[in-house]
């Protein structure tokens, strides 16, 4: 009895370890590692280090002898995010014209394209008791700071109908930093014109006017300041959209068979991550960037896209029907890239895409969650298929039927076309858009399956009989 239990035991060991090595984890780990090293600076589109992450994607499937589509294996798209300034801004004190960058910077306060006001400043500091009536249409100005009492009496001048805002930048780092105040509700008829920023000197030269200055002034916080300065400020803003350029990475690994070949398998993954924030450090005290690495996020999907080009295209029998892989851009940004995927510079259209497969954070297998596959109910046979497949692996396989994370991610915009989706998803964790995102939380092993169960899915859609049936789930 001992004898034959060891015989099956290692049976079942010699199936489970020798089916599913089918990718390296060292060289999962590798790609990991040069896609979320600190060099690619959190890999924003349109930048430097997503250019070199997308340049890896593009020489490795070429090397795998795929054919890249489109513009040699680059879909450039471009979107809006946000405002930049336009040269045009402009300030004028009782005549003088200052220096932009330097004695004043514009704001975006409210996405507004242009505007100008030409009135005295009223000074108020950081009082909470103004008398507003004072300061109608004419320039306010106040410290700027992070905390909330500056946010809500920014909130309360723009209410009482002030005619523009400068903010004391007390900080006076060099480059003036300027994020847009968000989340402030405002009335309807307010008609704010320029916000601008200027230096703590700027602030200075003016209280002098009233004999005041900005260091007194700081330390009598509580002090209701309410001044017409007396003096005759202009100035004018401009701000124009900000495009961005960003790029697709897609090849197609052609069918083999001559119908099928029509056929398409999308399988793919965002290379994009949110980039990076410059801040003052709470231990040093001093200006530090921090890099959001993004190794499950998704490094570990774009590699594992990668290794899966990889293994088709070396494959001695070509699948039956074509494969695309794509590495999309800017899904964070809104699932931009897989939204302008569809377009004419691809050989194909949404009717010939049967399925897709989707790989976001697979790097970090739990347990007691198991890895997600989202979506395997918008066709079918998608639960059985991948109930069958997954039981080749000592992974625990989590299915669910409705998922919050469903319109979360790039198959999203494949399924809208009634394209059936797989979503391959080790969860969320609390390193999730943290600059703690790092490879050396990866669990190689884990992520090796995953992307074994990914093949064998993809294989299966590749070459089966029939379609599946896309059926609606929302
Ligand atoms: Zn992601």
């Amino acid at each position: 009895m001992k004898r034959r239990n060891f015989f099956i035991l290692f049976l079942f060991v010699a199936t489970t370890v020798f089916s599913q090595q089918y990718f390296d984890t060292v060289q999962l780990r590798k790609s990991v590692e040069f896609m979320s090293a600190d060099d690619k600076m959190g890999r924003l589109p349109g930048t430097d280090g997503s250019n070199a992450v997308a340049e890896y994607i593009l020489a490795e499937f070429n090397n795998a002898g795929l054919n890249p589509l489109c513009n040699g294996g680059y879909q450039y798209f471009s979107y809006i995010k946000g405002w930049k300034n336009s040269d045009s801004c402009a300030a004028l004190l009782d005549g003088k014209k200052l220096v932009p960058y330097s004695d004043f910077a514009p704001v975006n306060f409210f996405h507004t394209r242009s505007a100008s006001l030409s009135a005295d400043v009223v000074f108020i500091g950081n009082a909470q008791d103004v008398d507003w009536e004072k300061c109608k249409g004419k320039w306010v100005m106040m410290k700027d700071d992070e905390k909330a009492s500056y946010k809500s009496l920014s909130h309360k001048a723009i209410n009482q109908g002030v005619g523009g805002l400068i903010l004391i930048d007390t900080s006076n780092t060099p480059e003036y930093e300027y994020s847009n105040v968000l989340g402030i509700s405002v009335k309807k008829s307010t008609t704010l014109g320029p916000v601008i920023k200027i230096s703590a000197t700027m602030a200075d030269s003016l209280l002098a006017k009233k004999n005041l200055s900005l260091s007194q002034v700081l330390t009598e916080a509580n002090k209701k300041y309410c001044i017409p300065l007396g003096v005759e400020f202009k100035a004018s803003t401009s701000f124009e959209p900000n495009e961005i350029t960003a790029k697709n990475v897609v090849a197609v690994l052609e069918g083999s068979d001559p119908e099928l070949r029509n056929e398409y398998i999308v399988v793919g993954g965002h290379y994009d991550h949110v980039g990076f924030t410059e801040k003052i450090s709470n231990k040093t005290g001093k200006m530090r960037t921090y890099i959001y690495n993004g190794a499950d996020d998704n490094a570990s999907g774009t590699t594992a896209v990668v290794e899966l080009a990889k293994k088709f295209a070396t494959q001695p029998q070509r699948p039956k029907r074509s494969i695309v892989f794509v590495a999309f851009d800017a899904e964070e940004e809104g699932l931009i890239g897989s939204a302008k995927f569809f377009n004419e510079c691809l050989p194909f259209e949404t009717s010939q895409v049967k399925a897709m497969v989707n790989l976001d954070m697979v790097g970090r297998y739990n347990e007691s969650k198991g890895v997600k596959i989202i979506g395997s109910n918008t066709s079918k046979e998608g639960k059985r298929l991948i109930e069958s497949i997954a039981s080749n692996y000592d992974l625990k396989i989590n299915i669910p039927t409705k998922s919050l994370f469903f319109a979360s991610s790039d198959h999203a915009n494949f399924y809208k076309y009634g394209i059936p989706v797989f979503f391959f998803n080790t969860d969320t964790h609390k390193d999730y858009h943290r600059v703690s995102d790092e490879v050396q939380k990866i669990d190689f092993v884990n992520m090796q399956k995953i992307i074994s169960i990914a093949y064998d899915l993809t294989d299966n859609l590749a070459n089966r009989k029939k379609n599946l049936r896309f059926q609606k789930i929302y």
